[in-house]
């Protein structure tokens, strides 16, 4: 599934169109016991699909299992023994993923020069787009080249859905848990969402072109953006059991040997 060629990389309908994706999928994994966090890459000039990945720390029983990393793997088994090739296709992708990326991830995606990375809620505790550190902008980190660089991260896409999500996750793990933690022991709030302080993101130039002049005021206001300020129950209250087999059918859409011959 691709949207019509459209120079403007930024509207909303694909934004929309691929996070959904990666909403989506954080929910197969809630719904598989995992936490409901996940992530699509898109090549951003042939606007398809080249890989996804959820978490799976809990199935695995890894602590690093996350779903940035099982992304990158898929993208580098496209590229046996080519890792000057896996390096410049990365930096051709934009990464959707439904949490901001934590230190760990966030690195990995600067270090392997990734276009550019869209994402729903915040990570409070371990964020490294902007939360907790900015590695994406700051200088602790390089390209493959060695290069200094800032990347552009963008959050607030289906931030409520997101951010519900986890809300679900973590009201289901303290029912499961022999002592409830008095904390999270509380009911489902599905009315009151935290403020977005975008500032910490980006600043309101970059706000203004990604989502356009009419949703300013939010960059002030601190509140979702008009296209996303009311949230999509059926997005989020759906099962998807057939994701895993729907997205591996649309990464094969992309022929690496095409793109190649193309050079697009
Ligand atoms: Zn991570």
């Amino acid at each position: 599934m691709t949207l019509p060629d459209n120079e403007n990389d930024n509207n909303v309908a694909s934004h929309k169109m691929y996070m959904g994706w990666a909403i989506k999928l954080a929910k197969y994994a809630l719904d598989h016991g995992e936490t409901p966090v996940a992530c699509i890459f898109v090549h951003y000039k042939s606007k398809q699909i080249v890989a996804y990945g959820m978490n799976d720390t809990n199935n695995s029983l890894t602590g690093i299992a996350h779903a940035e990393f099982m992304a990158i793997e898929q993208i580098k088994s496209r590229f046996p023994n080519d890792p000057i090739g896996f390096n410049q296709f990365c930096s051709d992708c934009i990464v959707y993923v439904t949490v901001e990326p934590c230190i760990m991830c966030a690195s990995a995606l600067k270090q392997l020069n990734f276009k550019k990375i869209y994402f729903g809620c915040g990570n409070d505790r371990f964020g490294g787009n902007g939360t907790v550190l900015s590695i994406n902008q700051d200088k602790s980190t390089v390209n493959y080249n060695g290069v200094v660089y800032k990347q552009k991260s963008i959050p607030g896409l289906y931030r409520r859905e997101a951010i519900m999500l986890l809300r679900y996750f973590y009201v289901k793990e303290n029912k499961r848990s022999p002592n409830p933690r008095i904390k999270l022991d509380r009911n489902l709030d599905k009315d009151n969402f935290p403020q977005i302080n975008w500032s910490h993101y980006m600043n309101n130039n970059l706000f203004g072109q990604e989502f356009g002049l009419h949703n300013l005021s939010h960059f002030q206001t601190m509140d979702d953006i008009e296209e996303f300020s009311t949230i999509d129950w059926n997005l989020i209250d759906s099962t998807y059991d057939n994701i895993l087999n729907d997205l591996q059918l649309e990464t094969k859409h992309f022929k690496l040997n095409e793109y190649k011959r193309l050079k697009v």
